[in-house]
């Protein structure tokens, strides 16, 4: 049984009276799921003092090296050092700004996993993709060279399907499309190992809202969301939590 799961993507907001407020939000009332926020490297710390072990705390991004001359890059030991758990890899603001390859992004799953923190592969195609009818060859090339460094190590990954024309546009892909969407993953894996593809968790990102997420969450193949813009309310987020 996969348990469900809902990340908070804080991307490049908040602060640390932001931190204190949905921290504190999350506590008082825990959620019925498992709950990660990604908060901004600075305020990493603080959530995890505030996280009580209830929340568990990740970063958006982290260094592929692990360590060194590398000015401004922050490694997976420093991120376990501080009490983060998890870390996020392959975001599609990371692919398109940072021209992040696909050799890269699987290196930062290896020092991830290597430093036990947890990491959340993000995939999705843009809306060219989609409307080409690309999207399943996006997302099979997308898997393959994390499926051919990690093997079955893929097991200790959250994989997140984000359409990369429903992040932050307001734009949902629809419960069917999602669900195609990760049962196609779910067969990609299988066919490297069934216990794989039955055993990861996918979660979709893309505009959810406590209003979208009941029947997003429904969805067989669909074991919870990456959320972004949502996740900065405490109250939206919280419904969110409790939909899934
Ligand atoms: C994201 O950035 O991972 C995301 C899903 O953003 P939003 O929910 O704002 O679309």
């Amino acid at each position: 049984m996969r348990r469900k799961l809902v990340a908070a993507n804080w991307k490049m907001h908040g602060s640390s009276a932001l931190t204190a407020t949905l921290l504190g939000a999350l506590v008082a009332e825990p959620p019925p799921c498992e709950v990660v926020v990604f908060p901004p490297f600075p305020y990493l710390p603080q959530a995890v003092q505030l996280a009580f072990g209830a929340v568990g705390v990740g970063a958006q991004d982290l260094s592929a090296h692990v360590q060194g001359a590398y000015t401004g890059e922050v490694s997976a030991a420093m991120l376990h050092d501080v009490g983060a758990r998890w870390v996020l890899v392959g975001h599609s603001e990371r692919r398109q700004y940072h021209h992040e390859s696909e050799v890269l992004i699987a290196a930062k799953l290896q020092r991830a996993l290597e430093n036990a923190l947890t990491p959340v592969l993000c995939v999705g195609e843009t809306l060219d993709e989609h409307e080409r009818g690309n999207t399943e060859r996006v997302i099979a090339s997308q898997l393959q060279t994390p499926l051919q460094v990690l093997g079955s190590r893929l097991a200790g990954v959250v994989i997140a399907y984000e359409p990369i024309w429903a992040i932050g546009t307001g734009r949902t892909a629809s419960a069917a499309q999602v669900q195609a969407v990760h049962a196609f993953m779910r067969s990609q894996l299988a066919a490297h190992d069934a216990k794989l593809s039955r055993l990861i968790r996918l979660l979709y990102g893309g505009s959810v809202k406590a209003a979208n997420a009941p029947e997003l969450f429904a969805q067989p193949d669909v074991d919870g969301g990456l959320v972004g813009g949502a996740s900065l309310l405490a109250e939206e987020f919280l419904a969110i939590c409790v939909a899934a």
